[in-house]
C-alpha cells in the first residue's frame, strides 16, 4: 500500500448511538438510500457492549453531536462501557420511543434495524429511519475536527504539586512519578506508553 493515510481523508462525523440499555460513540454513519424513510448504515465495533445489545434490539437512535458539544458526552460514551457504568446517569437524555436520545445534540434519528453485515472488527447495522427531529441548525462535529482538537476538548486539570500522567486517549489522570510497568488505563484500556507527563 503506497499511503494508507488517505483513508483519514474520508469524511466521518461523531454521533452517539443509543439503544435499549446502552450506547456508544460512532463515527462511520452514512445515508445509503433515499425516500421518506431512507436506510442509514452505521458501523459499530464488535468489542463494544452496544454491539452485543444491537443483536437483540430492533431499534436504535443516532444523536448528531454539534461542534460545541460538551466533551463529557464524548468521554462518557466513547471511553466507558455500560458493563462498568451507567452512561445515562451523568448525561442528560430524553426517552423517545423507548430509547434515550442526547439532549445536547443537533437532533436525532430513530432507526429500525433491517440488516447487519459482518465487517471484520465491526458490524455494519442498517436501519430504516422512522422518526427524526432537529433541535438546532448548527454545525456538526466531524471526526477530523475531533482528532485535531482532541487535546483541548479532553483538557484536564491536575492537582498542583503532584506529578500527573494524562491518558492521551481519554484524559484519565494517573498520579505518581512513573506510570508502572504493565499499567492500563482504567477508563479506556490503553497501555502506559499512551500516557503523557503533564507539562511536557
Ligand atoms: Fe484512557
Amino acid at each position: 500500500m503506497k499511503n494508507k493515510k488517505i483513508t483519514r481523508k474520508i469524511t466521518q462525523g461523531l454521533y452517539v448511538l443509543t439503544t435499549k440499555n446502552g450506547g456508544c460513540i460512532v463515527d462511520a454513519v452514512s445515508q445509503v438510500s433515499a425516500g421518506d424513510n431512507p436506510l442509514i448504515a452505521v458501523s459499530v465495533m464488535k468489542k463494544n457492549y452496544t454491539n452485543e445489545l444491537l443483536k437483540d434490539n430492533e431499534k436504535f437512535t443516532l444523536s448528531v453531536l454539534g461542534i460545541d458539544v460538551n466533551p463529557e458526552i464524548i468521554k462518557t460514551f466513547g471511553f466507558n462501557s455500560m458493563r462498568d457504568i451507567n452512561k445515562f446517569e451523568n448525561i442528560e437524555t430524553t426517552v423517545v420511543d423507548g430509547v434515550n436520545i442526547i439532549d445536547d445534540s443537533l437532533g436525532y434519528m430513530i432507526l429500525e434495524k433491517v440488516d447487519s453485515i459482518d465487517c471484520d472488527t465491526h458490524t455494519l447495522f442498517i436501519g430504516r429511519l422512522v422518526e427524526a427531529d432537529m433541535f438546532e441548525d448548527g454545525e456538526p462535529i466531524s471526526y477530523g475536527y475531533y482528532q485535531e482538537h482532541k487535546e483541548d476538548l479532553l483538557k484536564v486539570t491536575t492537582e498542583k504539586g503532584k506529578t500527573a500522567w494524562v491518558c492521551t486517549i481519554c484524559g484519565y489522570i494517573y498520579y505518581g512519578d512513573e506510570v508502572p510497568e504493565g499499567y492500563v488505563c482504567p477508563i479506556c484500556g490503553v497501555g502506559r506508553n499512551l500516557f503523557k507527563k503533564q507539562g511536557e
